[in-house]
């Protein structure tokens, strides 16, 4: 946990008890919700695993007395707007000239929070490379879905390579069975300051890099990064009705992060394979579907597909070529559920040949018909035919 976590994350809310919760409550929360969103409790639910991590997190920092203490400061300096916008890189100006006491603390914990940005530009060094707490890079990777499982919703595997989690040490960076400990350097915080006279600021703590924390028996396996370079597979679950096209993130699936940073984000890229037949608007399917001239005129019932069974589709009588029929509740799945419409679209088919019955049944009707149907041309042709 770095202090960047403390500035961003609600333990008390993630662990649902009070500010002032005795350590016993906060036991007796993280017990319970420990005991419902454990992984093994509940296989493949990736929310509840993010959730079970969220919780381990939590309790890591509030069952530890002085790791406790460090977070409510430094969320008591959220609440009290002492970091200014609040957003990470918003101080400009903010550091230390304001001449009050509490200046002193926002610019210790300024060092520890955004370890990267220098408070006085260029005068903070940098730090020995590699044991400093970093996040994992987010990752890409990418999904194809034949169209009834973009529908339906898909649980899928993906197969994501590069750095995770170390297998042996589970991402501590401590060799099994032996402890991390909270940096006595800067205690846990990352940074220690330096006071130049008015001017203090503080700098990346030297004893642990800016992790805040100390390996003494660093993992073999992963040399106390806590992430070693392997293929994982990821099961994520596809909503029902994602779209071609959509980009999904799973927060902490990306790279791990190393010396205790969080992981990075994956994105996936999810492309849905065209459907032979039905076509996509929204929520709802499109089908198109040939009627004969007589079908159309004299009115039909035509039996049509639907994503699962097939349905009866009135054609009124005097349907026209084009027309737009909406068979109710039939057409994609809503994530809530609720199922949009099948959206048919009546072709009217012209027959290419006539036998020489169907010839003579056309040219008795044709003499009957009613050729005002262009009417509304003949003004403008008689202007161009002068
Ligand atoms: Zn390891
Ligand atoms: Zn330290």
């Amino acid at each position: 946990m770095s202090q960047r976590d403390y500035f961003e994350k609600d333990y008390y809310g993630v662990l649902g008890v009070a500010k002032d919760a005795s350590s016993a409550d906060v036991s007796k929360a993280y017990r319970k919700l420990a005991r419902e969103l454990h992984p093994d409790a509940r296989p493949g639910d990736t929310e509840a695993e993010t959730r079970f991590k969220q919780v381990s997190e939590a309790y890591s920092v509030l069952s530890n007395p002085e790791k406790r203490q460090e977070y409510d400061r430094v969320r008591d300096l959220v609440g009290s707007g002492g970091f200014g916008a609040g957003a990470p890189g918003g101080f400009g100006g903010n550091g230390g000239f304001g001449g009050g006491a509490q200046n002193i603390n926002v610019e210790d914990l300024l060092g520890g929070l955004f370890g990267s940005g220098s408070t006085f530009g260029g005068s903070r060094q940098t730090r020995q490379a590699g044991t400093s707490a970093r996040r994992g890079r987010d990752l890409e990777t990418q999904l194809r879905l034949s169209f009834a499982d973009a529908m339906a919703g898909v649980t899928t595997t993906l197969r994501v390579a590069g750095r995770a989690p170390c297998s042996v040490c589970f991402g501590t960076g401590a060799k099994p069975g032996t402890p991390v400990e909270t940096c006595s350097t800067c205690n846990g915080l990352g940074a220690v300051s330096n006071n130049q006279g008015l001017f203090g600021f503080s700098e990346p703590c030297p004893t642990c890099g800016g992790s805040g924390r100390i390996v003494p028996q660093p993992c073999t396996r992963c040399q106390g990064s806590g992430a070693e370079i392997r293929n994982r597979d990821i099961r994520a679950r596809i909503p029902a009705g994602v779209r071609d096209g959509a980009r999904i993130r799973l927060p902490g699936k990306g790279e791990a992060g190393s010396y205790g940073g969080p992981a990075g984000d994956l994105y996936v890229n999810v492309t849905v394979e065209v459907h032979e037949l039905f076509g996509r608007r929204g929520d709802d399917l499109t089908l198109h579907v040939p009627v004969t001239f007589s079908e159309a005129a004299l009115g039909t019932k035509v039996r049509i597909p639907t994503l699962d069974e097939p349905v009866t589709l009135k054609v009124p009588a005097g349907t026209e070529s084009g027309r737009t029929l909406r068979v109710k509740g039939r057409g994609g799945h809503r994530s809530g559920g609720r199922r949009g419409d099948l959206l048919v679209t009546i072709d009217v088919a012209v027959p290419r040949k006539l036998t020489r019955t169907q010839r003579k049944l056309l040219e008795d009707y044709a003499a009957t018909e009613d050729t005002a149907v262009r009417e509304h041309l003949d003004a403008a042709l008689a202007a161009q035919e002068v």
